[in-house]
């Protein structure tokens, strides 16, 4: 089975993608047995490229893939995106996504590929729903995010202002909440914004 998990016995946790597998051969540098467990293998030389996973991480690949032909794994956050629309989903299993504003379930293959972006995940970004119920239950208009973490990518930093104190941080990964008041941070990516920094990619 393809998947993805953070690794439990690297200096600090990295994404390991590859085959989930419980029963690793032999470390060929020094001919280690691994017991029993729960690995991923990056392939390439048997043996050579296996890590531990943090199972709390664990995603799988499913069948889909995104515009850019992404690979689309469980927990994956979805960008849904028309000329009429926009929207997030979830990826729950392999089959089906939810509307994370919404609800609605849907099944994975019925998003078209070049309508959707994979643009994070819930094991990053765990306050992501609970960030949209926020703009769905307050009636502030979804915020247009393109990516969760804009660290490595050609995108500028996300303005995110807390909607109680009202302080105002420029950060690289969206999150839901304020950390100095728990207050519900406002995503500044707007669409205005974006609009003209794609303009400026483009
Ligand atoms: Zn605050």
């Amino acid at each position: 089975m393809k998947a993805r998990a953070k690794s439990s016995k690297t200096p600090y946790p990295i994404w390991v993608y590859g085959e989930y597998i419980t029963n690793p051969p032999i470390r060929p540098k020094d001919g280690a047995v691994r017991p029993e467990g729960h690995y991923i293998d990056k392939g390439g030389y048997p043996g050579a490229n296996v890590y531990e996973a943090d199972m709390t991480t664990f995603c799988t690949q499913t069948a889909a893939v995104d515009r850019y032909g992404k690979e689309i794994y469980t927990q994956d956050v979805i960008l849904y995106e028309t000329q009429e629309e926009i929207g997030y989903f979830i990826v729950e299993n392999e089959e089906t996504a939810v509307d994370v504003v919404w609800g609605e379930v849907m099944p994975l293959n019925g998003l078209q590929a070049e309508d959707i972006k994979v643009i994070g995940n819930l094991i990053d970004c765990p306050d992501f729903i609970e960030g949209m119920g926020f703009y769905r239950d307050n009636e502030i208009e979804i915020p247009y995010i393109p990516l969760l973490n804009v660290q490595m990518s050609a995108y500028p930093y996300l303005k995110l202002e807390c909607t109680k104190c009202k302080h105002t941080v420029l950060a690289c990964q969206y999150k839901a909440k304020c950390k100095d008041c728990g207050g519900f941070l406002k995503t500044g990516f707007t669409t205005k914004v974006y609009r003209e920094k794609e303009k400026a990619f483009a």
